[in-house]
């Protein structure tokens, strides 16, 4: 082993997906990766506990297997206190998770250095340092799911502000007109692409059959998928208006949507864009699929700890 290795656990609601990726010069490489169901059943007060007990055995096992592990980094479906390694809110799993220790919990049983990052940025750096944003200098990530994930890198690092929140791109006011969001205000952005509107739009139960009815010419997800097209142009625009990014990557299941999806949103863009020639922005799919959050937080972890 050349380089050193380093783990990535993405904490879902449904699964725990993990990577351990192996660090070494400016290369970067997948080792091996798994998934297991979240112990997140039961009574809520002890889900916390029970699910950070399981990533600190995903880390021994994988460090037995694949190790030794220089560090590990956690990709959380929420906010947290970066300096503290404590969760703030997530909105999908069950429990109370304000306030608990996640980052020292795992560090004490495991003797490893662990960092967080919130799994959209763990996405956006997956993407910039193996994936679709490769070499890029500043880089837009959205990853189109359940809400809308964002993530903003500059001089080849990923923004993260002073809390680990900046990039959330998908709750930028698009139309301050526009419906109730999940975060309390209105009109973001994810109160038009989330996952159920998108369903709502194209008169589909999900994503997937909204996909799949605009690609054989139901008239209605066309049209569906046309204005969410629309609206996520505005929120790039935006975006590519601030940042001028080298590249754009676009990641989630409707991302595979091809032409019904991506022709309304580059014609939307083209005549909102006006600053920067939107010819020298690269609009491209995310490479990495949904092993993109693990592998970004394993690389999260690693530079946090100084060995990348
Ligand atoms: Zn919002």
């Amino acid at each position: 082993m050349a380089g050193t290795r380093h783990l990535g656990i993405d904490l879902g609601a449904t699964n725990l997906k993990w990577s351990v990726v192996e660090h070494d010069g400016d290369a970067w490489a997948v080792v091996a990766q798994d998934s297991v169901p979240t112990r997140a059943a039961g009574d809520p007060e002890g889900v916390p506990a029970a699910v950070v007990a399981q990533m600190a055995e995903v880390a021994e096992t994988a460090n037995e297997a694949w190790g030794p592990l220089a560090s590990v980094g956690i990709g959380v479906p929420g906010l947290y206190d970066p300096l503290a390694g404590t969760v703030r809110l997530l909105v999908n799993l069950p429990g109370p998770w304000a306030g608990h220790p996640v980052a020292a919990s795992i560090m004490a049983a495991t003797g490893l250095p662990v960092a967080l990052i919130n799994d959209a940025r763990a996405f956006g750096l997956a993407e910039l340092r193996l994936g679709a944003a490769r070499g890029a200098s500043s880089m837009v990530g959205l990853t189109l799911g359940t809400g809308v994930g964002g993530v903003i890198a500059v001089d080849g690092r990923v923004h993260q502000g002073h809390d680990g929140t900046a990039g959330e791109l998908g709750h930028q006011v698009i139309d301050p007109a526009g419906p109730p969001c999940g975060c309390g205000s209105n009109g973001c952005l994810e109160a038009y692409a989330r996952a159920d509107r998108i369903a709502a739009a194209c008169g589909t139960a999900g994503v997937p059959e909204a996909v799949a009815a605009a690609q054989a010419g139901n008239a209605r997800a066309i049209a569906g998928l046309a204005e969410i097209g629309r609206h996520l142009a505005i929120g790039i625009a935006n975006m590519i208006t601030v940042i001028a990014p080298d590249v754009v990557v676009i990641g989630g299941g409707v991302a595979q949507a091809g032409p019904p999806l991506f022709d309304p949103l580059l014609a939307e863009l083209r005549s909102r864009v006006r600053m920067t020639s939107l010819d020298d922005v690269s609009i491209v799919l995310a490479e990495l699929g949904t092993w993109a959050g693990s592998i970004g937080a394993a690389v999260h972890g690693a530079e946090r700890v100084g060995l990348a």
